[in-house]
């Protein structure tokens, strides 16, 4: 024997029920909302999960209770309300109900071609969902004769005539759509949109508003935003004589349009109360919505209204203006934007005015543009990257060993993969245009060429352009448009930045950086890694003669040359920074890396130099080290070459003085990197107070500037205290540091990483995401025994991780004053930070 549903409950919405939406899902609260605010909506009775949940595990279905709630004289609905709209649920049942009498009815108020084609319409939808019966088998347009087609069909295939029973039917559908909801495939889809394993559902029955017969009858959806750009606008539709999503007989455009009728001139009071319902919701439900609606002989019925669907810039543009209209504070506008969903703002793109030559195209992965050289290995990726050259990441699929060649491109292009492939995941997390699934093109790793369309060739180093918002693959340069950083974005991110309270700067070391840094507002610069200033061609050489050099004198001839080029580097980051902080890091890495490898480059070199190539090949020999990220570099050239760090110091002074005349006051941030003992720091500073002291007196100038140390050796964290004795400011990096703590190679570590995350050695790779709990802990030891030193020394962290919001919450938790992240993650930081800030404040002043 069955047993009856215990807990077997409807409510019918009314604005007193208590309708919740962890019970009654979202759909049932937000009908009770626009009852609540006096829209027109059908008598509407909710199911609440439980009862959902025991009609699915086979409970009987309480007959007499259910003809209570359902008086069988009107044609009702089924929708499906779970907890949250994105985790979809069965499709909604249309005119449950109706059966042979129910025609008859119809067909003498809408004549007998509207009421068959609404009774073959149910049929169809019952046959296939309730009794599970081939679609095909129903597939027939209405017509003449095509109902009892229907009917027989049904017959045949079940023993029996469809059912006639109002009360069945609807305890049919309940059942059929609680069970769908329990199916293993629905289940695997809701949780891929994030619902966890127990999610529940709630259905919602509502009296029928038929959408046809005499008059203005049809129905529609209305939403008063643009879903692209956010702007205000009606879009929409309106169907003549029609139901639901399905086919129509006339389609109406909703505002007046030179291409056809629309529902504003046939109708205007309707349009007007729908434009009005529109305002009501936005303010009731603080919201921008669509409404779906039906007209029956032009009164308007409100059925449903759903959150209206937006791309990221739609969304900041409405967030904004309801703050703006006081329909919602300006915190909820912050912490209705994704702080990731910015980055889909910042990018450039391919002009469309501009003409295209498309070499293929693929599944525009993540959205941007840029233009680049040619690659078809992480390494020559690496490779190109530091020759600052621009290039494009060509796989046939990437993996983890990947992932440092796709950091070093500025797009990355994959033959094969969806739109949830690793190339196309680890690209939108990094920012990068990503076309995957590229299938046009057949990807030649090892003569390191691709083969498009036509049999076009395409090798390592030629120039293309890829669009990773529209999925082309362009030959050549193309014309970019800025990014389209509106006045929306702009208003949202200076309100993130009254609440967020911890800082962002951003790592930058060219001007070209450091202005898409002013760009995005960054709080200064956190980085500034000045090797890079030494790749240009003719600075190389110089660069290579000052470490060729024999004599400290030698050497200092050499330095002399480079003095003026890093005082013109270091003043356009000052004027560009505009009195902001701008944070140079001291030379860091082993000086063999400015030397070149192969015998070519080498006699190269010797000519350069006029000197014997033996003589060349041997110090270059000599530079070589077996583990140089563990050997001469950071401070320890600092130490063992003073002559360096003491040029790289005078030219940032001079450059502060040049600087502070015409501009505002420069206050600059000199930083050591790889400092492992507070000897090195004191070393150090010993020389560059002289240097400043000595240019003061040669400029006869005054200025002052903060020396600080990174800390990205283990043992500088864990001696953070005595090392603060010398240092304004401690900054961890990050990158380093996880490599050291680990004793994982930043370099090598992609060969093995997807086996340890896929073998949960590791969780993540943990150069990507910050190790808090490892990694995590050296910091958190850090700044506390540096601020026990000294107060009020300034922390930061300015390795990759600084720009992941998660690891922007950590840092804010640990009591940093900023972090320090790629120029392109900065809005997304300070967005992020905001939502920090206000879901978890945190006590101390600002930053
Ligand atoms: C770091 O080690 O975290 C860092 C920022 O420096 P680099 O990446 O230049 O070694
Ligand atoms: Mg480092």
């Amino acid at each position: 024997m069955q047993k009856h549903v215990d807990t077997m409950e409807f409510i019918e919405l009314t604005p007193g029920a208590e309708v919740k939406t962890t019970r009654h899902g979202w759909r049932a609260k937000c009908l009770q909302r626009l009852i609540r605010l006096e829209l027109p909506v059908p008598r509407t009775v909710a199911l609440p999960c439980d009862t959902v949940r025991a009609i699915a595990a086979g409970h009987a279905i309480d007959r007499d209770h259910l003809s209570e709630a359902f008086p069988s004289d009107f044609l009702v609905s089924v929708r499906s309300s779970p907890e949250n709209p994105e985790w979809g649920g069965p499709g909604t049942v249309l005119n449950v109900g109706m059966n042979d009498s129910m025609l008859a009815r119809l067909t003498e108020s809408h004549g007998a071609e509207a009421a068959e084609a609404l009774y073959l319409r149910f049929v169809q939808n019952y046959a296939t969902h309730v009794d599970r019966l081939d679609p095909d088998m129903f597939a027939e347009e209405p017509g003449p004769g095509a109902l009892e087609r229907a009917m027989a069909t049904y017959r045949q295939e079940l023993d029996e005539g469809f059912p006639q029973d109002p009360v069945h039917q609807l305890a049919q559908v309940l059942r059929s759509m609680a069970r769908a909801w329990e199916g293993t495939t629905a289940r695997l889809l809701r949780e891929a949109k994030g619902a966890p394993a127990d999610a529940v559902l709630g259905l919602v029955v509502q009296q029928m508003a038929l959408g046809i017969g005499p008059g203005l009858s049809g129905s529609g959806t209305i939403q008063f935003v643009d879903s692209v750009t956010g702007a205000q606008q009606i879009t929409g539709r309106f169907r003549g004589q029609s139901q639901g999503r399905k086919r129509a007989v006339e389609t109406l455009y909703l505002t007046r349009d030179p291409r056809g009728a629309s529902l504003e001139e046939a109708s205007p009071e309707t349009f007007a109360k729908l434009q009005e319902f529109g305002d009501r919701c936005r303010i009731g439900l603080r919201e921008e919505m669509q409404l779906e609606f039906a007209i029956e002989n032009s009164d308007v019925a409100v059925i449903d209204a759903v959150r209206v669907v937006r791309s990221s810039r739609a969304a900041v543009r409405v967030a904004v203006r309801l703050a703006e209209q006081e329909i919602i504070p300006r915190e909820d506008a912050l912490l209705r934007v994704e702080p990731r969903a910015l980055s889909e703002l910042l990018h450039y793109q391919v002009d469309p005015r501009a003409p295209r030559d498309v070499l293929a195209r693929g599944i525009a992965a993540s959205p941007g543009a840029a233009t680049g050289k040619l690659v078809f290995s992480a390494a020559a990726a690496q490779a190109a990257a530091a020759r600052d050259e621009r290039c494009i990441l060509v796989r046939r699929e990437t993996s983890p060993e990947d992932i440092r060649g796709m950091h070093a491109s500025v797009a990355v292009l994959t033959e094969r993969g969806g739109i949830t492939s690793h190339a196309a995941v680890i690209a939108r997390g990094l920012g990068l245009p990503c076309i995957v699934g590229c299938s046009e093109i057949q990807v030649n790793s090892r003569d390191r060429s691709l083969t498009g369309p036509k049999g076009r060739v395409f090798r390592e180093g030629d120039l293309v352009t890829l669009d990773g918002s529209s999925g082309e693959v362009l030959v050549g340069e193309a014309a970019m448009l800025e990014p389209a950083l509106d006045e929306g974005f702009q208003t949202l991110l200076h309100w993130a930045d009254t609440v967020r309270d911890i800082g962002i700067r951003a790592n930058a070391d060219t001007p070209d950086d450091a202005r898409t840094a002013r760009m995005f507002e960054a709080d200064g610069i956190g980085l500034c890694r000045t090797e890079h200033m030494f790749f240009d061609e003719d600075r190389l050489t110089v660069m290579r003669e000052m470490i060729f050099a024999d004599t400290p004198n030698d050497r200092r001839v050499a330095l002399e040359r480079l003095l003026p080029m890093q005082r013109e580097d270091f003043k356009a980051l000052f004027d560009i920074m505009a009195g902001q902080p701008v944070c140079i890091r001291l030379f860091d890495p082993p000086l063999h890396e400015f030397l070149p490898h192969g015998r070519e480059g080498m006699r190269e070199l010797a000519e350069a130099l006029d000197r014997p190539l033996s003589e060349v090949t041997r110090r270059v020999e000599a530079l070589s080290e077996f583990n140089p990220m563990l050997g001469m570099r950071g401070v320890r050239l600092g130490v063992t070459v003073p002559e360096i760090y003491d040029m790289q110091a005078r030219a940032i002074f001079e450059a502060t003085i040049e600087a502070s005349e015409n501009g505002a006051q420069v206050v600059p941030e000199i930083m050591i990197p790889l400092v492992s003992a507070q000897r090195e720091v004191e070393i150090v500073k010993t020389r560059i107070d002289a240097v400043a002291s000595a240019v003061k007196n040669e400029r006869k100038a005054d200025f002052t500037y903060r020396l600080g140390v990174m800390v990205e050796t283990p043992r500088a964290a864990l001696r953070a205290g005595e090392i603060a004795e010398h240092a304004a400011f401690l900054s961890f990096g990050t990158n380093d540091l996880t490599q050291m703590t680990y004793g994982l190679s930043r370099d090598d570590a992609g060969r093995f990483m997807s086996t340890y995350v896929n073998q949960g050695v590791y969780s993540e790779d943990p150069f990507h995401i910050l190790d808090v709990e490892g990694v995590g802990e050296l910091l958190l030891i850090g700044a506390s025994r540096g601020r026990a030193a000294r107060p009020n020394v300034t922390i930061s962290v300015c390795g990759e991780h600084g720009g992941n919001p998660e690891s922007i919450a950590f840092c804010r938790a640990a009591g940093m004053d900023y972090v320090s992240c790629s120029p392109f993650r900065v809005p997304v930081a300070r967005l992020a930070a905001a939502h920090f800030a206000l879901l978890a404040p945190r006590k101390g002043g600002p930053f």
